[in-house]
């Protein structure tokens, strides 16, 4: 603890040490029993007030002389950092010096003492006859807002953290400060408890307030402790104490509250003494001066008169027995607070050389044996197990509901309406204007509204005129800043003056070089997953959907673009407006600026290029009208009025970007002949999945991604036929296979657990393909028609909402489960969906069209000679790439020799197929095919394409050295996700 009662002097009085005799019993259980205490404050008392606790006896209330001879086995070392230090870089210092003190502690004495970190450890040194330190920190300010500072703190070994201390910090209200910044937990502080439970840290909410203590429990996956805190019950209106219906779920939960000993926290008596203590000394102090001699001896005399009334251990045994009567003897532990309460402790449990008086008191109670060694530790053991089942569970069990990847506060205050107000400085790679939002103040009494940002230089904040106050939080190196505004008290709306960086990790300056036309720069945003933060200030997570407005101002002669209501008539005078009456989330939000023309498709599609690119992206995607009206007839009304499709520059890190109205769509799937308009039918069918239904956080990727893929490969079969259909699911499976192959189990599931982790690191085709194929297993299970009907209503029920992975499994209990209970099994569906790998007998995609690839190949392998051993006449693209991505890793030189003379590979002008030709050349050494890989790779920015060359390529010194010169030859080309995903695997030692 160290808390407000700690003040108390230590000269109150020498209270008398004759602890009571305990029964022989007594003290042969506490030999044989594991003793767990959740909280002694010495390593606190060691770093103000050094001693070695190993040798001999000491005056602490631990050490490791008393230990032994209580039959104390495992104590909490409380790495405790005082409320004085919250949001300074001493907070974090402190824990560490305390571990360090810990672990200093253990060095003088390996042979009896040892640091625990699981409970296998505790179970294990207790049989060797050692006393193990496990660590707790009390107060989480070390952590700051850093999910890698808290993996820091598991790896030096704490196993709980008390979330707050004696003040509000950024994590939690504390029971004894009136301020109630959070109304309970911060955002941060939800997020972190999911991130413990994550690593298997255990929730401790001693000294939490009352709101904190409940949100807590709504979220935690884990039981939860209370490592030192006593029953309300017993000193009525302490917040700090336990209240019974509190107990009662905690008890509810499985978690234990481990009963401090103090006497103020025990008695009520105690706790007025102290009260009445220091109102005196208070009035005292400000009629003497606050460092006077005649306060001290105010101070002296104040209890000489009036003796603290100090607890007894029948005291503490009544906290128990009361505990045990709410919550039930699972759910009761000790929590001494040892070397934490200054002299406050009671009469007969002095230090941890009196557990047998305890033991003997529980004894006298009538508890059994059993009994008491749950309360003496095996009760926060099986807590402890718990958490750490829950910790290896994790990939397999879902937040609840909030976003890991967003400091907003959209449950306190949530963002409806953005408004822009941006000028583009291509000199300066930056955009600088405004952002006003418009919220509603979900909690009416909420105060302050946190934004997500990336890297932007803030200029102020203001609404209706007035100035704002405003502060930037620590910089989190996957999530950003977050940016804290006091709320107006008269306003809805408060606007924020910024400018972006020229490194916004969302956005791409182009040169005119690096454009299709040479003449003009470029710039397009890329907002998903992240990034729409780094540029413009707003609540970046996908639980928030807002509508937007925007005047963009370019330089004349370039035109601006946005995923809203464009205008292709509108002129080319540097100003644009965009208006976009739909709400959606912020990673929708996209903008683009360049020498862009307009050529319609259809009714309501066309193409938005560089002049150059238009005519060829018009005949290339001419079926996208088609499609549109395809997927209308299968899945329900298009709800965005235009689909238009938008070619970027080749540095597009990905092959298309579903913003809505306007996709964002690579060159590379421009090949002549429409065998790579798949990529169009996805970011359609996004329209439908993802953009009308989306994923509530990026865990539920799967429930955007799945559906798209899965929407696609209809698509794809509607207009083109069943032929080729069949060709890409087998494509796409066996892309499927190859990255299962590639992940960890935990990254194979579907509900991907990204917490603590960059997105776009982990994102991979798992979500697609693997979300697909489950789809595809539903619809031959109840029949397509059945299941486009119950696709169109699912679009219909979550229309314009961000869905969890848990409200699509509660939805599927009301749908699908509950209409064919006979057809589908849900163990079957957790399993697809919670599941690694993949379901045993998956039905495998198979298509007639490969069987003649098969052959040929075979024949080839054989015989050599393609020439005359292949004949791909009438070969679509899927067979070439079914052909080449089957062949043996290893070919001779002969072999790559014979197929590159027979069908010119190396100089094809398919992206795809130059790829998987590409990957068989490097595999294989094949020198003639490495200026084109060369030159591939600096002219393609697509991360699908050139990822795994590089990968490929590093295998060996020569085609490291070659990766390494085409990689700085291309980087100032390439964006910066590109960057990102390749520069480590590219230069890695
Ligand atoms: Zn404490
Ligand atoms: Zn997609």
């Amino acid at each position: 603890m160290k808390a407000k009662h700690l003040l108390l002097p230590l000269v109150i009085l020498l209270t008398s040490q004759n602890a009571l005799a305990a029964s022989e019993q007594a003290e042969r259980l506490a030999q044989e029993s594991i003793i767990v205490d959740g909280h002694v404050d010495a390593p606190y008392r060691l770093h103000n007030n050094w001693t070695d606790l190993t040798q001999g006896e000491t005056k602490r209330e631990f050490d490791l002389a008393l230990a032994n001879k209580g039959g104390l086995n495992a104590p909490f070392m409380s790495i405790y950092v005082p409320s004085s230090q919250d949001g300074t870089v001493q907070s974090a210092q402190t824990a560490h010096q305390l571990i360090d003190s810990v672990e200093a502690l253990v060095a003088r004495a390996p042979d009896k003492i040892a640091i625990a970190t699981s409970v296998a450890d505790v179970r294990s040194q207790f049989k060797q006859g050692k006393l193990s330190l496990p660590l707790g920190m009390e107060n989480g300010a070390p952590i700051g807002n850093s999910f890698e500072t808290l993996r820091e703190f598991f790896d030096r070994g704490i196993r709980y953290i008390t979330l707050t201390h004696a003040k509000s910090n950024h994590i939690s209200d504390s029971s004894y400060d009136e301020t109630r910044q959070w109304h309970g937990l911060s955002q941060f502080g939800k997020r972190l408890v999911g991130e413990m439970n994550r690593l298997g840290i255990m929730v401790d909410i001693a000294h939490v307030s009352d709101d904190a203590f409940y949100q807590v429990l709504d979220i935690s996956r884990a039981p939860v402790i209370a490592s030192h805190s006593s029953m309300r019950h017993f000193t009525p209106g302490f917040e700090r104490n336990v209240s019974d219906a509190m107990l009662k779920k905690l008890a509810a939960n499985g978690g234990v509250i481990m009963i401090n000993f103090g006497s103020s926290f025990v008695s009520q008596e105690s706790r007025k003494w102290y009260d009445d203590y220091k109102a005196a000394s208070e009035q005292a102090a400000q009629k003497y001066g606050k460092d006077s001699a005649e306060l001290k001896q105010f101070k002296e005399d104040y209890v000489t008169g009036s003796p603290f009334p100090f607890a007894t251990l029948d005291t503490v045994l009544d906290h128990i027995d009361r505990a045990v009567q709410v919550a039930g003897i699972e759910h009761v532990g000790l929590g001494s607070d040892f070397d934490g309460v200054g002299d406050s402790l009671p009469e007969g449990l002095k230090t941890v050389a009196d557990y047998p008086a305890l033991i003997d008191g529980l004894l006298q109670r009538g508890y059994a044996k059993a009994d008491i060694q749950k309360i003496l530790g095996e009760n926060l053991l099986r807590v402890w197990s718990e958490v750490e089942k829950v910790a290896n569970n994790s990939a397999q069990m879902l937040p609840a509901g909030y976003d890991e990847h967003s400091f907003a506060n959209p449950d306190q205050v949530k963002v409806t309406h953005v408004s822009l107000q941006l000028t583009a400085n291509f000199k300066k790679s930056e955009l600088e204007g405004t952002a006003t939002l418009t919220f509603d103040r979900v909690q009416p009494n909420a105060d302050t509204l946190i934004l997500d940002t990336r890297d932007l230089t803030i200029e102020g904040v203001n609404s209706g005129g007035q100035l704002i106050s405003y502060t930037l939080g620590k910089t989190d190196k996957n999530l950003g800043t977050p940016l804290y505004i006091k709320l107006p008290k008269a306003s809805n709306s408060v606007t924020v003056h910024y400018k972006t960086s020229p490194k916004a990790s969302g956005l791409q300056w182009l040169t005119p070089a690096q454009t299709a036309g040479k003449q003009q720069p470029f710039l397009f945003s890329q907002a998903q997953a992240t990034h729409a933060r780094s540029f413009i200030p707003l609540q970046d997570t996908p639980q928030v959907r807002v509508t937007y407005d925007a005047t963009i101002n370019t330089p004349k002669a370039l035109r601006a673009v946005m995923s809203a209501a464009n205008d292709p008539n509108a002129e080319l005078d540097g100003r644009f407006e965009f208006n976009m009456p739909q709400a959606v989330p912020s990673y929708l939000i996209a903008l683009a600026i360049g020498d862009l023309a307009f050529q319609p498709m259809g009714k309501r599609t066309g193409v938005y290029a560089e002049p150059s690119w238009l005519a060829k992206a018009a005949a290339e995607f001419a079926d996208t009208e088609a499609m549109l009206e395809t997927t209308e007839k299968l899945y329900g009304h298009y709800d965005w009025d235009r689909y238009d499709l938008l070619i970027l520059p080749p540095s597009f890190p990905f092959g298309g970007m579903e913003n809505p109205r306007l996709s964002f769509i690579t060159p590379t799937v421009i090949a002549g002949d429409k065998s790579l308009v798949s990529l169009i039918a996805h970011e359609l069918a996004h329209s439908w999945s993802g953009n009308a239904v989306s994923n509530a956080s990026w865990r539920d990727l799967w429930l955007n991604e799945g559906f798209t893929t899965y929407l696609t490969y209809r698509i794809m079969e509607a207009i083109y036929g069943k032929e080729r259909f069949d060709q890409e699911a087998v494509l796409g499976y066996q892309s499927l296979q190859h990255t299962l192959a590639s992940k960890t189990p935990n990254d194979q599931i579907l509900a991907i657990d990204l917490a603590g982790r960059d997105p776009d690191a982990v994102f991979s085709n798992i979500p697609y393909e693997k979300g697909a194929l489950f789809l595809r297993e539903l619809e031959h299970k109840v029949g397509r028609e059945n299941f486009d009907n119950f696709l169109m209503q699912y679009f219909k029920d979550f229309h314009f909402q961000s869905i969890t992975t848990d409200n699509f499994m509660a939805y599927l209990d009301k749908t699908l489960l509950a209409d064919y209970p006979d057809k589908l099994d849900r163990a079957r569906i957790e399993q697809w969906v919670f599941a690694p790998g993949l379901p045993e007998g998956v039905a495998v995609p198979q298509s007639d069209a490969f069987s003649i690839v098969d052959t040929a190949r075979s024949n080839w392998l054989a015989k050599g000679d393609a020439k005359t051993t292949v004949n791909p006449e009438g070969w679509t693209v899927h067979q070439w790439l079914y052909f080449l991505n089957n062949m043996p890793k290893q070919l001779t030189p002969g072999q790559m020799t014979d197929l590159d003379a027979a069908f010119n590979l190396t100089d094809s002008a398919n992206n795809e197929i130059a790829h998987s030709w590409y990957m068989l050349a490097v595999t294989n050494d094949y020198e003639p095919a490495y200026d084109a890989i060369y030159s591939y790779l600096v002219r393609i920015g697509r991360n699908k394409l050139v990822a795994p060359l590089y990968a490929e390529l590093v295998k060996t010194t020569k085609g490291k050295a070659m990766a390494q010169k085409a990689f700085k030859e291309a980087k100032p080309g390439y964006h910066p996700l590109t960057i990102k995903k390749n520069e480590s695997v590219v230069f890695a030692d």
